[in-house]
């Protein structure tokens, strides 16, 4: 068997313990026979069924049964129980949120939606995540047991392993907030994500499964990025890595260059602040026009405004810029493009594609596919879902859940 490229359990193949052949069943991704398991396993039938039996008992696995197909006598099948719990997953954005739960394989099995304002704080924001979750699982018959793991997002930086927000640019009032907290009665782990991480995992899982090295750029109001390393999220020390909204595009050449524009971060040159969605709204501004929000950006990229079209050349060359540098460093077989900016215009695409291929180091593109994103809005929820379960499923937890029965 090969390591899929997603498989962040891969490591506990090894080891012989339930959690560790619930794993395999997992990567396997289809109902099994004990011998073919135990083959994948290279464990014995005898030890294998031992494992069976618990994961069975815990109702984390199911036995299927071939009759049907086959007429004959039937053989027992083996599969991952999807339906032994569920996962919760808010994915928030700066202006609207998306509630979904979803099974144990991540197909989601209801949503809803709803507009919000990232910058009313934490106790608002997730106090109304919370409310619409109740809501979620009274109306799927579900109740707080079901709930197996938490999976949550924010447009912002976040210290992975404390599930706190971290100075972030646009969430006025969260930083240091501990968003665990606030879901801490559903007695289950809580993910928290910065939400290009989040699309990154969605992007990788579902569209480009055999891509162990992805890179996702998310151009919205600002440029975020998440990068996938070896089927893992890498955040770096303290979740920063990657962040090349923020590295710059231009130095000034004297204090106060009036030619090289500030950031929203304080600073000044930024790649965002050229080519950020709130930097083009600026712009257009400049020249006259009535845009307000990126949504009212996207509308004059779809009405073909030349000006517009003469700002998104030159933003796609500058994203294009900092894309280039993350494939020198990182050499990645997939970047994949997404957001508001980017599904509305389809020559950026183009424009980020040629600077790449002309300014990346050639071993470095010689495999590389720029790609703009299929699954769109729907990457964060996905890319959450998977994430939640991948905790819930941990074949350490697993472990201890059956040594509990
Ligand atoms: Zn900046």
């Amino acid at each position: 068997m090969t390591s899929g490229a997603g498989a962040p359990w891969a490591a506990y193949w090894t080891r012989d313990s339930p959690g560790a052949v619930l794993s395999v069943l997992r990567e396997l991704d289809r109902a099994v026979t004990i011998n073919e398991l135990a083959g994948e396993l290279g464990m014995s039938r005898t030890a294998t069924r031992q494992r069976l039996d618990l994961l069975l008992e815990a109702d984390l696995v199911t036995g299927v049964s071939q009759e049907a197909a086959t007429g004959g006598r039937p053989a027992g099948l083996f599969q991952l129980n999807r339906k032994r719990g569920v996962v919760l997953i808010a994915d928030a954005g700066a202006t609207g949120v998306r509630f979904a739960v979803c099974d144990l394989v991540a197909e989601v099995l209801d949503e809803l939606e709803d507009e919000h304002d990232i910058t009313d704080g934490p106790e608002v924001v997730l106090g109304h995540i919370r409310r619409r979750f109740d809501e979620l699982l009274a109306r799927n018959g579900l109740t707080p047991a079901d709930v197996l793991a938490v999976g949550i997002d924010v447009p912002g930086p976040v210290d992975h392993q404390s599930g706190r927000v971290v100075n972030p640019p646009i969430m006025t009032g969260w930083h240091d907030y501990h968003v665990p907290g606030v879901f801490s009665d559903y007695a289950c782990p809580v993910v928290v994500e910065k939400d290009a991480n989040a699309m990154a995992i969605g992007e990788q899982r579902a569209q480009h499964p055999d891509t162990a090295n992805l890179v996702f750029v998310k151009l919205g109001t600002g440029i975020g990025t998440g990068l996938v390393l070896q089927g893992r999220i890498y955040r770096g020390e303290v979740g920063a890595a990657g962040d090349v909204g923020h590295i710059p595009f231009a130095q000034p050449g004297k204090p106060d260059d009036p030619d090289v524009p500030l950031c929203r971060c304080g600073n000044v040159g930024c790649i965002e602040a050229y080519a950020g969605g709130w930097a083009l709204v600026r712009d257009l501004t400049r020249l006259g026009h009535d845009v307000r929000s990126v949504s009212d950006l996207a509308r004059t990229i779809e009405r073909r405004d030349p000006d517009t079209r003469e700002l998104m050349r030159t933003a796609g060359h500058i994203i294009g810029t900092a894309v280039s540098d993350l494939v020198s460093i990182l050499n990645p077989r997939t970047v994949v493009v997404g957001g508001r900016l980017a599904a509305a215009d389809d020559r950026l695409m183009a424009m980020i594609r040629e600077t790449v291929y002309h300014r990346a180091l050639p071993l470095a593109t010689r495999e590389l596919a720029i790609v703009a994103s299929t699954l769109g809005e729907h990457a964060g929820v996905l890319g959450l879902a998977h994430l939640a379960i991948d905790r819930a499923l941990h074949p350490a937890t697993v472990d201890a859940l059956v040594a509990g029965l």
